[in-house]
């Protein structure tokens, strides 16, 4: 497709001055262009080799209509797994010995490509991801803004070079920051292209090589990108394009002695099987990235429109579908009559449907298991409490071709275990409490720390709420989304406890040091 039309200024996810009828006319283009190449075969790459698979292909169907096969992706088996890893070591030490500000140079490069396209990148993620045309923009602007992030705290570190004390007149010290080597880069369906690239890009801005593994339900966004890096002029076999299944591809690549260090995305559990797996022979950086079950307090001095309007976008935008998704909310029991009468008016108001057509910002769940497990979730809160709305399958035309859900909120007893499992499908639980205490303390019950916001006017709410809660990324009273919509270099993106393993977030000011280690150099006169 051509790139050339498609630019207007930055979307994020929740932007408001853009011109919607350009935004919408280009974004039609797109999805025009995009729906011609339906159905097509996509093979690995491996190096500069397009390899293919004798295993059966992943068929790739948009969860908006499963009778449309969006492409068909080869499968990578383990001894693809092999020649991925050998590829990315053959090219990791020329790729690390190249100047730095080279490095920077292509992956802005990578960046600037991904605004060219991101009309084309963000139909895609619609079609395959089922994103409204604004989440699906966001999901591309993010990841351009990610490359430069990344590139420009190599910038700021000088390379990660740094002249050291001298202890004796003859000698010359020198602090580096090295790459480990072959990264295995492992990314979830939700964010297709903005974590697949912000992982990636660090990585390889910090000198590694990447074997890449795009998760089942989304490969072909993840093509996009190895494109967008091939044209950028990476090396053959800097990043390498491996679709497949994580039960395979992903766990012979994570497990392969050749790999120095995993990044990963995705679920808690496959992240701690990772964790607890990989250093057999020697400790391996392990960056993990995990689940969460985000919390939204009120109380009862809050704005009860901004908090009702700040839940309702981050519970059920992307269909709850985001790691920071709201999928819980404490409100005090002095105003919850009226926020869960605001919360539902503002729920009964969204526009179920297409998510590729304008103005629709509910569609629908990633895949049929998805579909079950928010079946499962209903069936236990109709036991346990009450559902306020929602609760169903959505099976009225055109809406029973897709894995379509009704976004649900559900009042439950605190003991319900609804509160702390991982769903991630639009299923909110709404619980009472009495005051910030008790709200804080049901906030931290999970195993999960990732984010969490607070609705109140006072000054001591919200820094007990800072100083106390678990929790990694802190919003107070946003209207915009309660816990969700952190940007790059805006708000790191830190998981606590079982919401991820470094401590330092992808987005935030100290990520790219983390595909590195540190090497003194100590030069003696002679
Ligand atoms: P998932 O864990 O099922 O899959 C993630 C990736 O891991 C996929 O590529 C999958 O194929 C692969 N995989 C599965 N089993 C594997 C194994 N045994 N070995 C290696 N790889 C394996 O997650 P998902 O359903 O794609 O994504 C949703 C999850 O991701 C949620 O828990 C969500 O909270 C989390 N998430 C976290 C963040 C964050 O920044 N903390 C961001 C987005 C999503």
């Amino acid at each position: 497709m051509t790139a050339t039309a498609l630019t207007t200024s930055k979307i994020t996810y929740t932007s408001a001055n853009v011109d919607w009828e350009q935004f919408h006319r280009q974004f039609d283009e797109a999805l025009g262009l995009v729906r011609g190449q339906l159905g097509r075969e996509y093979p690995l790459y491996i190096g500069a080799e397009a390899v293919s698979s004798t295993a059966n292909p992943i068929v790739d169907r948009s969860p908006i209509d499963t009778r449309v096969v969006l492409g068909r992706f080869a499968v990578a088996t383990g001894e693809h797994v092999d020649r991925a890893v050998a590829a990315a070591r053959a090219a990791q030490l020329a790729w690390a010995r190249r100047d730095w500000r080279e490095r920077v140079t292509t992956l802005r490069r990578a960046a600037a490509l991904i605004r060219e396209r991101k009309f084309e990148l963000a139909a895609i993620m619609s079609l395959e991801v089922g994103k409204s045309r604004l989440e699906s923009m966001g999901d591309a602007e993010e990841s351009a803004d990610l490359i430069d992030y990344y590139c420009q705290q190599v910038e700021d570190a000088g390379g990660f070079v740094r002249q050291m004390a001298n202890v004796t007149p003859v000698e010359r010290n020198t602090d580096v920051l090295r790459p480990y080597g072959v990264f295995a880069c492992i990314a979830p369906f939700n964010f297709p292209l903005a974590l697949s690239t912000g992982m990636s890009s660090a990585a390889l801005v910090a000198g590694n090589t990447v074997v890449y593994k795009p998760a089942e339900d989304a490969p072909w966004t993840g093509l996009k990108l190895y494109e967008v890096y091939r044209d950028a002029g990476l090396p053959a076999g800097a990043f390498n394009y491996l679709s497949g299944h994580g039960s395979e591809a992903g766990e012979a690549l994570w497990r392969h002695r050749g790999v120095d260090g995993v990044v990963f995305t995705g679920s808690k559990d496959v992240g701690l099987k990772i964790h607890q797996g990989l250093s057999n022979r020697w400790i391996k950086p392990c960056l993990l990235e995990l689940g969460g079950k985000n919390a939204a307090i009120v109380m009862e001095t809050a704005d009860l429109d901004a908090a009702a309007e700040g839940v309702a976008r981050s519970a059920f935008g992307l269909q709850n579908q985001k790691c920071s998704a709201t999928s819980r909310v404490y409100v005090h029991e002095n105003v919850a009559q009226s926020f869960i009468a605001k919360l539902l008016e503002k729920t009964k108001a969204l526009r179920i449907g297409d998510p590729t057509e304008r103005d629709v910002s509910f569609g629908p769940v990633i895949n049929a298991e998805s579909v079950a497990k928010f079946q499962r979730a209903v069936a236990r809160a109709r036991k346990e409490g009450e559902v306020l709305t929602g609760g169903d399958r959505l099976t009225s035309q055109p809406l029973a071709r897709g894995h379509y859900v009704a976004p649900t909120i559900a009042k439950l007893p605190l003991t319900s275990t609804l509160f702390l499992d991982e769903l991630f499908v639009p299923f909110l639980a709404v619980g009472i409490v009495a005051g910030i205490e008790e709200a804080i303390a049901e906030t931290n019950k999970t195993e999960y720390g990732l984010t969490a916001g607070i609705f109140s006017q006072r000054d001591s709410d919200i820094a007990r709420f800072f100083d106390e809660v678990e929790a990694g990324v802190c919003y107070v009273n946003k209207r915009t989304g309660a816990t969700t919509g952190a940007w790059p270099g805006a708000q790191p993106f830190t998981g606590w406890k079982g919401s991820g393993s470094t401590g330092k977030g992808g987005c935030g000011p100290y990520y790219v040091a983390q595909f590195m280690r540190e090497q003194s150099r100590t030069v003696i006169d002679t």
